[in-house]
C-alpha cells in the first residue's frame, strides 16, 4: 500500500515553483502577491490563512492579510474586494469561507475580478472548467489531480466515485476526473446524501474521493480491494486527551481502509497540503497572464 504522502507532493510542487519566483525576481520583476481576507476569528480559518500566508513567504511570494471583524457589513467586505480588484499589485484574492451569516458568499464569491480567482470559486472559473477552458481550478481538486500526478496514479478507464458535491470539492472533482486529461478520463458517479445505495457504488470504484465532512465515513467494507483511496474530509474531533481539545479526522477510517487500499491519503498530512500547492500554482497563473 502506498501512502500518498501530501508533504513529499507538496514539496515538490512548490519547489518548482520556487524556481519560477527565483527566475521572475532575477529578472528584475516584482514577485506574484496574493490576497487573503479573514472575517473573524473562526480557529480552523486563522490555521488556515496563517498557512497559506506561510506557503507564499516559501515559494517567494507577497502576500497580504486583510483582517475584518465578524460583526462586519458586507458593504465593506464587497469594497474591500472591490480595491483589491483595483490594484495592479494583487495577482490572486481569496477570501477565506465560511462568512458571517450576514454576508452573502455568492455575493463575495462574483465580486472577485475572474482574472484574480484564485480559488476558482467564481462561476466564470467554474464554467470554464465544465467547457474544459483554461481557468483557475479550485485549489483543492487542483490538488488532488497534481497528487495524481505526482505519485503516477493511473485513471484512465477506470471507476472513480466521488462523495460530495460541493461546488468548491465534489462537483469540480468529478468534471476534472472525467474530462480528457492525463490524470482524467474516469467514468465518474457523483454521490451525495441522497445517493441511497452509497456502499454498493463505493465498492465497485477504482477510485474513491471521499468529501463529505462526516468523520471516518469510509470503512473498510465499502471498499474494494486495491482501489485508490482519497481523503478530503478535516473534520475537528473534541478529544480531552489532545494537546489542542480536538483531534483533525478524514472522511475515511484509515486504519481498517488502508490495508485494502493499493494507495491511501492521510490526514492530515495529505490532500490539504495539496490544495495549498494548487493556490500557489493559480497565484502564479494569475501573475504570469497579466504581467507576461
Ligand atoms: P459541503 O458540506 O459543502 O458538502 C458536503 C457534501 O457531502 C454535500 O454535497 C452532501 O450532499 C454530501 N454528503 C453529506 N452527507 C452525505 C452522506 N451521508 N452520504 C453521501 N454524501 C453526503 O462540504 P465541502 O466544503 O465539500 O467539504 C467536505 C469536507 O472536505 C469537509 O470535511 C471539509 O472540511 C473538507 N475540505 C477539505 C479541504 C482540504 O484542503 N483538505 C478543502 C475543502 C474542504
Amino acid at each position: 500500500m502506498l501512502v500518498l504522502d501530501g508533504k513529499i507532493a507538496s514539496a515538490a510542487v512548490k519547489q518548482e515553483i520556487l524556481a519560477q519566483t527565483e527566475v521572475i525576481l532575477s529578472s528584475g520583476k516584482r514577485a506574484p502577491h496574493l490576497a487573503a481576507i479573514l472575517v473573524g476569528t473562526n480557529g480552523a480559518s486563522e490555521t488556515y490563512v496563517a498557512s497559506k500566508v506561510k506557503n507564499c513567504e516559501e515559494v517567494g511570494f507577497m502576500s497580504t492579510l486583510i483582517r475584518l471583524e465578524s460583526d462586519v457589513a458586507e458593504s465593506v467586505l464587497l469594497e474591500a474586494i472591490a480595491s483589491l480588484n483595483n490594484d495592479p499589485t494583487v495577482d490572486g484574492i481569496l477570501v477565506q469561507l465560511p462568512l458571517p451569516k450576514q454576508i452573502s458568499e455568492q455575493k463575495v464569491i462574483e465580486a472577485i475580478d475572474p482574472l484574480k480567482d484564485v480559488d476558482g470559486f467564481h462561476p466564470s472559473s467554474a464554467g470554464k472548467l465544465v467547457q474544459g477552458l483554461p481557468t483557475f481550478i479550485p485549489a483543492t481538486p487542483y490538488g488532488i489531480m497534481l497528487m495524481l500526478e505526482h505519485f503516477d496514479i493511473p485513471t484512465k478507464g477506470k471507476h472513480a466515485v466521488v462523495i460530495g458535491r460541493s461546488n468548491i470539492v465534489g462537483r469540480p472533482m468529478s468534471i476534472l476526473l472525467s474530462s480528457n486529461l492525463k490524470r482524467g478520463n474516469c467514468t465518474v458517479t457523483i454521490c451525495h446524501s441522497h445517493t441511497p445505495n452509497l456502499k454498493e457504488v463505493c465498492l465497485s470504484a477504482d477510485i474513491i474521493v471521499a468529501a463529505l465532512g462526516k468523520p471516518e465515513f469510509v470503512k473498510a467494507d465499502m471498499v474494494k480491494e486495491g482501489a485508490v483511496i482519497i481523503d478530503v474530509g478535516i473534520t475537528r474531533v473534541e478529544d480531552a486527551t489532545a494537546k489542542k481539545g480536538f483531534r483533525i479526522k478524514g472522511d475515511v477510517a484509515y486504519a481498517e481502509v488502508s490495508p485494502k487500499a493499493s494507495a491511501i491519503t492521510p490526514v492530515p498530512g495529505g490532500v490539504g497540503l495539496m490544495t495549498i500547492a494548487g493556490l500557489l500554482k493559480n497565484t502564479l497563473q494569475a501573475y504570469l497572464t497579466t504581467q507576461q
